[in-house]
């Protein structure tokens, strides 16, 4: 039925495939990330995405800097000003003052940590969101952008024509085009590795579990009690981001757990498929030029009595 918004049930048969393939995931614990920025590596080499810059920007260790046609994975390293819970001392060396030592000399217990100021560092992998109601795909006049029969959206790269429109379509700014002849990349969710039973690189890669492949129900499950576990164990502020087939993208393919708000990871708060609107905007247009026919064949009437 193709619908351009609210919950589907099944984005793969919506797109007509009809094999029953169960939609495939990512879920990104970011609670466990520790930039160590192997996915990154794993995806560039595993789909020969070219080198885009690796420059210091000054504003934090993260030398990739975001999204792009040239990087399919992004690790955003933000540092907050807050209160953290200092590491057990392990002799080694480390960066800001050193956490005071509790009042009686003691080292703490190895596995207990106690309160300091300091810089606290969020980490997480960002990816393509493969959306359930993708704009970039509805929007795309060459068909270039297709939805898979494992419910991810990608790009061919030989039909692509460099217009651009799914660049101002995507409500995350993820798509972006490459500067040599305008065309468009993105993640895939290594689609090549899924047609052979697979599992993404990125997550092969990941040494800590942070990125999570699987059938997206069984990630959304997995998702909801680690949550609770978390909240268990005093972390108040774990919530996911993306699970929600009743948010503005229908839920995402990719989605997250969050220590903070989405806009301090830099992901929008509450996107909206930007084509939500589409049927709409065309029963105006369609109300708009009925009436103008209307009027021209009145007057055209009105003049010849
Ligand atoms: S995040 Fe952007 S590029 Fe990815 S599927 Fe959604 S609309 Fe398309
Ligand atoms: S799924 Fe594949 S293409 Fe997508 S970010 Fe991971 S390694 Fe890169």
């Amino acid at each position: 039925m193709n619908r351009l918004s609210g919950p589907e049930p099944d984005v793969a048969a919506d797109a007509g495939w009809t094999g029953g393939t169960p939609r495939k995931g990512f879920f990104t614990d970011t609670s466990v990330c520790i930039g160590c920025k192997a996915c990154e590596v794993a995806c560039k080499e595993w789909n020969a995405v070219p080198e885009d810059g690796l420059t210091f920007t000054g504003m934090s260790y993260d030398n990739t800097g975001g999204l792009s046609a040239d990087t399919w994975r992004h690790v955003a390293f933000i540092e907050q000003a807050a209160p953290v819970l200092a590491p057990v001392p392990l002799g080694m060396p480390g960066i800001g003052p050193a956490p005071a030592a509790p009042a009686d000399g003691d080292l703490p217990d190895q596995g207990t940590a106690f309160a300091t100021s300091g810089v606290r560092w969020l980490m997480s992998s960002d990816v393509c969101k493969h959306c359930t109601h993708a704009a970039c795909l509805d929007v795309c006049p060459t068909g270039a952008l297709v939805r898979t029969e494992f419910g991810t959206v990608i790009v061919q790269e030989d039909v692509c024509n460099g217009c651009g429109y799914c660049v101002s379509a995507c409500p995350y700014g993820v798509i972006a085009q490459r500067e040599d002849d305008g065309r468009v990349f993105k993640c895939t969710l290594c689609y090549d590795r899924l047609s052979v039973g697979q599992e993404p690189a990125c997550a092969k890669a990941c040494p800590t579990q942070s990125i999570q492949f699987g059938d997206l129900d069984e990630l959304r499950e997995r998702a909801g009690k680690r949550v609770e576990v978390l909240h268990g164990s005093g972390v108040p502020e774990a919530r996911l981001y993306g699970n929600d087939p009743e948010d503005g993208v229908g839920g995402a393919g990719a989605f997250f757990l969050l220590l903070d708000e989405p806009e301090v990871y830099g992901l929008p708060p509450d996107p909206v498929v930007t084509t939500r609107d589409l049927p709409r905007m065309w029963a105006h247009a369609a109300a708009a030029a009925a009436g103008l026919a209307l009027a021209g064949v009145a007057a055209v009437w009105g003049r010849s009595r």
